[in-house]
This record gives C-alpha cells, sequence and structure tokens, in this order.
C-alpha cells in the first residue's frame, strides 16, 4: 500500500477569487481508497457554483474542486487492491452503499456520499484519493478515436444526462426536447437519439445548433430569434411528422440558465416530463399548476448511480455518443483561468484539464 509522493493541484481557498497551486506532499490511501494518478478532470458548473456563486462546499475551504475524473489507480488500500494499476472514471457522486436511501435504490441521495471536489480533495489535480466504491474500468486499449483523458466527461457530463433520459424512460415513440445543447446537452441528444427518439435541441448560440444537426438533433431552434410560441409551433409540427403516437414531450433543461428553464416550463404540454439537469442559483417565475393543467411530471437528478456507469460508458466506446466534438484541453495549470472561462459562459465546448505527469515527475525531482 505505498503512498503517494509529489502530488499538486489547484484548491479553491475562499470564494470570488482564482484557485491557488497547492501541494499535497504524501497521500496515503486508506484499507476502502485508491489513489488515481489523473488523466483528465472535466471542468463543471457546479465547480463555478462553489468557486463564485456562493455555493458551499461540504468540506470546508481549501479545497481542490474537480468531480469529473478518469485515470490510472496508482495506490490502493488493503480491501482495493484488485483495483492497482487500472484505468477508471470516478464518479461524480459515490454513495455509501449501506444507508437507507441506498438500500432503498436511492443512492444519488445517500447523505453519506462522497463527491470528489466536495467532500474531500477533487481533481484539479495530478492524483486524487478516492474511496474505491464504485469506480468503473474503463478497458483498455480504448477504441480509436478515444483517450482516457477524454472518457473524463463521462464521469459526470455523460452519465449525469445518461440517468436524466433513463428515468423518463425514453423511447422510440417519444419527442425529447433539449434545452441547451452545451457542456451537458450536446452528449444528452446523442443519448436520445440513440435510444431511437426524436430529439429537438434548443439553443441561443447559433455553433452549437450547427453541432446538434450533425449529432442527432432533427429539430434544431435558436430561442434567441424564435419566441416560446413559434418554439412551440415548430416542435408540434416536428412531433406530428416524426413522432406521432408519443404522448407528452420529454424536455431536458441543461442550459442551467433561468432563461432555458423559462423556456423548458414553457414547454409543457399534455403528459410532459420535464427533467431538471442545469443548475443556477438564480429563480424564476413559473406557473406551477401548469403541472397539473397538463398532468405533466417534473424531476431532477443529482448525479447518476455507479451502477450505470458501465452503460453509459458502453454507448460512448460503441461510438453512439461521439465525444470529441464538445470538448476542450487545457493544461492542469491552466485551472485558474479556465474556471472563470466557465463562469463567464464563454467555454462553448466542455473544458477537461490535463495535468503533464512528466512535469510532474520533474517538480518532484528538483524538489528532492
Ligand atoms: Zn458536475
Ligand atoms: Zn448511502
Amino acid at each position: 500500500m505505498a503512498s503517494i509522493q509529489g502530488a499538486y493541484g489547484f484548491q479553491l481557498t475562499a470564494r470570488n477569487i482564482p484557485l491557488q497551486p497547492c501541494e499535497r506532499p504524501s497521500l496515503d490511501p486508506g484499507p476502502e481508497e485508491v489513489v488515481v494518478q489523473v488523466a483528465g478532470c472535466g471542468v463543471c458548473h457546479t465547480d463555478v457554483g462553489f468557486a463564485f456563486d456562493g455555493v458551499p462546499t461540504r468540506h470546508p475551504l481549501p479545497l481542490i474542486l474537480g468531480h469529473e475524473i478518469s485515470g490510472r489507480v496508482v495506490a490502493a488500500g488493503e480491501k482495493a487492491y484488485g483495483w492497482l494499476g487500472r484505468w477508471v472514471l470516478v464518479p461524480a457522486v459515490i454513495p455509501c452503499g449501506s444507508c437507507a436511501a441506498c438500500r432503498a435504490g436511492r443512492a444519488t441521495i445517500c447523505r453519506q456520499q462522497f463527491m470528489p471536489g466536495n467532500d474531500g480533495d477533487g481533481g484539479f489535480a495530478t492524483h486524487v484519493l478516492v474511496p474505491f466504491r464504485g469506480l468503473c474500468h474503463v478497458p483498455e486499449p480504448l477504441p480509436a478515436g478515444l483517450s482516457l483523458e477524454m472518457i473524463a466527461v463521462v464521469a459526470d457530463a455523460v452519465t449525469t444526462p445518461y440517468e436524466a433520459i433513463r428515468r423518463s424512460d425514453l423511447g422510440r415513440e417519444d419527442v425529447a426536447v433539449i434545452v441547451g445543447v452545451g457542456g451537458i446537452g450536446g452528449f444528452a441528444m446523442q443519448i436520445a437519439a440513440a435510444l431511437g427518439a426524436a430529439v429537438v435541441a434548443i439553443d441561443v448560440d447559433q455553433q452549437r445548433l450547427e453541432l446538434a444537426s450533425h449529432y442527432g438533433a432533427g429539430l434544431v431552434l435558436d430561442a434567441s430569434s424564435t419566441e416560446l410560441k413559434g418554439l412551440k409551433a415548430a416542435i408540434r409540427t416536428f412531433s406530428k411528422e416524426r413522432a406521432p403516437k408519443g404522448i407528452g414531450l420529454k424536455i431536458f433543461e441543461m442550459s442551467g440558465t433561468p432563461a432555458g428553464q423559462s423556456t423548458a416550463f414553457g414547454l409543457i404540454d399534455h403528459g410532459a416530463y420535464l427533467s431538471v439537469v442545469g443548475y443556477t442559483p438564480k429563480p424564476v417565475e413559473l406557473r406551477l399548476s401548469n403541472l397539473m393543467a397538463f398532468d405533466a411530471t417534473a424531476r431532477g437528478n443529482w448525479g447518476c448511480p455507479p451502477d450505470q456507469y458501465p452503460a453509459a460508458l458502453q454507448l460512448v466506446l460503441e461510438g453512439k455518443v461521439a465525444l470529441a466534438p464538445f470538448i476542450e484541453f487545457h493544461d492542469l495549470e491552466e485551472a485558474p483561468a479556465i474556471l472563470e472561462a466557465a463562469a463567464m459562459h464563454s467555454l462553448r465546448r466542455r473544458a477537461i484539464l490535463r495535468p503533464s505527469h512528466n512535469k510532474q515527475q520533474n517538480r518532484s525531482e528538483a524538489t528532492k
């Protein structure tokens, strides 16, 4: 059970200031823990919430953020020894597995859950110490065109919409409306298309909509130039053609903006299902009685239970969900700037921070 020396990362020391570099001289896994050498860690709007929007982390600051992690297990406690050397995805939410919620099959609301970058140091780092429970094995080698660092986004940006769509029972007769086809929605529309649904993509960004039309969306609508009434009319026509037997739209709010949330709620029709996946701390004004009037359902989900990760990963391995057009890589050292860019909504793609392990080796040799 070797400890790992010389890890470093970027921590949040206080709100509304840039992340600060920090060292973690020794990472020692307990019996049920592993150390993962980070290949990639995605930057999520939840990280922005912690850094800039006043959302408290459960672990006190300072804390290394980041919960969208892929990498290799380089140290393992005695109960986790079988994972040593393997490629893994670290679930964004790691439930305890034994509390009442976990036993009832509601693992995502486990109160003893461990979320890297929230309950302990996360993946904006060279290495991360996590419980081995729930780790998802990544096959080695990967199919052509995929790399372990790309797979990082499966840990949250693919699995969270996967779980939202799974809960909606989306099928071939349904119309899926994805509001916001950026970081999460770009994967959601591909998952929905893979399940055979007719997909509508709504965004305010022309480039995103252009990409959407090549990756699953049968209809793309620009909400910056079309009023709600126009969106509804276009979706109605599309539904009649593409999914005439479908009952109620399945709407997925993935923009995490008040405007997107208003649009998503405004699209509710008879028997609709509204899934809220995007996050914004800002409130929106809604006529909640529409749920009653339309006999509709609204639901959210906090991440995805680890037992669903292999199925979500499989869609990526089979090429049904493309990652490359929706991600961009940055050096780990750029973490402070990238988090600020995410906060300004100025990233068009999901950013993945990539530590250079050669650099880290030089660094630890220099400090010997
Ligand atoms: Zn996230
Ligand atoms: Zn639990």
